[in-house]
């Protein structure tokens, strides 16, 4: 069975047990008071899915409250495979995208992915740089050296196998981050370094063509000059600022 195809992307009911099931793994519990004894789970034709009344404070809720999900309409089915898209894929997917996928809104796209990224912020994923920091960006080939011609062998071949490497630190933490390259289009690194770093952030790259776009979306882009020894000041952009 594929990983689209689960209950929980598709089922709104099933949705709503994954993630309560996450959300809470000792059973409901009401999010204004605690209890967790006196708590039970609405039924009727009218009721909302995913509804539960707790009777010590007299108040329903659902596992949305205090979540990203929280006064959404969404169907939670959607959202979780808003979830995964964003997840899944390394370089990040558009709330424009989102809004051709699933078939919601332009609006509502673009406040699930703006939520579902802030979310992502306070964890693993969220980009490096944020307040201000200094984030070097580098590029390491891994993979067979191509440079050696093996007996009947073309020449070149073997460059598919090869992976370029971005890696990203953090000047003031020294904290870092390393993100696979798939394919060696020169266009490729832009889209993981707006995902994984901060607009806020000063980056680093080589002076390698396709980072001079980059000085349209972080507040300062400085170029190191390999081999200068010196970080070429003259070169600082700082459109932004
Ligand atoms: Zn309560």
């Amino acid at each position: 069975m594929s990983v689209t195809s689960r209950s929980e992307f598709h089922d709104e009911q099933a949705a709503y047990e994954y993630l309560e099931a996450r959300i809470w793994p000792h059973g409901a519990t009401c999010p204004k008071c605690g209890e967790r004894k006196r708590v039970s789970k609405m039924s009727g034709k009218s009721t909302r899915i995913g509804a539960y009344k707790c009777y010590k404070c007299r108040k329903p809720f659902t596992v949305k409250v205090g979540t990203v999900f929280e006064s959404s309409h969404v169907k939670m089915n959607l959202w979780l495979q808003a979830i995964y898209m964003m997840c899944a894929s390394k370089k990040g997917v558009s709330s424009n995208q989102l809004h051709r996928m699933l078939g919601v809104t332009p609006k509502t796209a673009w406040f699930m992915s703006h939520r579902i990224r802030e979310a992502m912020r306070d964890g693993d994923l969220a980009p490096m740089g944020g307040d201000g920091d200094i984030v070097e960006v580098d590029e390491t080939f891994i993979g067979h050296d191509t440079s050696v011609k093996r007996r009947g062998e073309k020449k070149g071949r073997g460059y598919a196998h090869k992976y370029k490497v971005l890696s990203l630190v953090e000047r003031n933490t020294g904290k870092a981050r390393s993100i696979v390259v798939n394919s060696l289009k020169a266009d490729d690194p832009l889209p993981i370094l707006r995902e994984n770093i901060a607009k806020e952030a000063t980056v680093f790259t080589n002076e390698a063509s396709y980072y001079k776009k980059l000085d349209q979306t972080f507040a300062a882009h400085d170029l190191v000059r390999h081999g200068a020894g010196e970080y070429g000041r003259d070169q600082i952009h700082t459109d932004t600022i």
